[in-house]
């Protein structure tokens, strides 16, 4: 999945997100990616999330809306992917969402973006790294 979040100089905010979907997906199995509010949300007046990894507990959780919420009530994009992947994993009770440890066995990435242009990502394993281009540049950051 690519996610790419926007925010112009007029302060418009946009997103989208393009997928193969999982790998072994079952045959006819719609991912996160096209459902607004689960793989990808945007608030014109708040902020944009999107999302790569484990779709079904985007749209069990509606993660990115979730994170355009958060930051409505001024978390920060990272704390806001933060707060939204601690309940993902509070709520992947089935036995196979979790390993040995009770640690999660899936991968999930939540991006996004406010209106002021602050960014901030949260990762559960996998690789962790987004690019973000200011107008001049691109550069590498790890999500948290
Ligand atoms: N989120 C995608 C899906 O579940 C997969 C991915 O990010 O690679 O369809």
């Amino acid at each position: 999945t690519i996610t790419c979040l926007g925010l112009d100089l007029n302060g418009n905010l946009s997103g989208v997100t393009t997928t193969s979907g999982l790998a072994f997906k079952i045959p006819g199995r719609v991912g996160d990616s096209p459902i607004i509010g689960a793989g990808l949300y945007v608030d014109n007046e708040v902020g944009a999330c999107g999302s790569t990894g484990r779709g079904e507990e985007n749209l069990k959780n509606l993660s990115s809306y979730q994170v355009v919420e958060y930051m409505r009530e001024g978390y920060s994009p990272e704390e806001a992917c933060k707060k939204v992947l601690k309940r993902v994993i509070d709520h992947a009770k089935l036995p196979n969402l979790k390993n040995k440890k009770g640690l999660p066995s899936f991968s999930l990435k939540l991006y996004a973006v406010n209106k002021k242009g602050e960014f901030g990502a949260a990762s559960i394993y996998g690789p962790t790294d987004f690019a973000v281009f200011d107008g001049k540049e691109n550069k590498k950051y790890d999500c948290a």
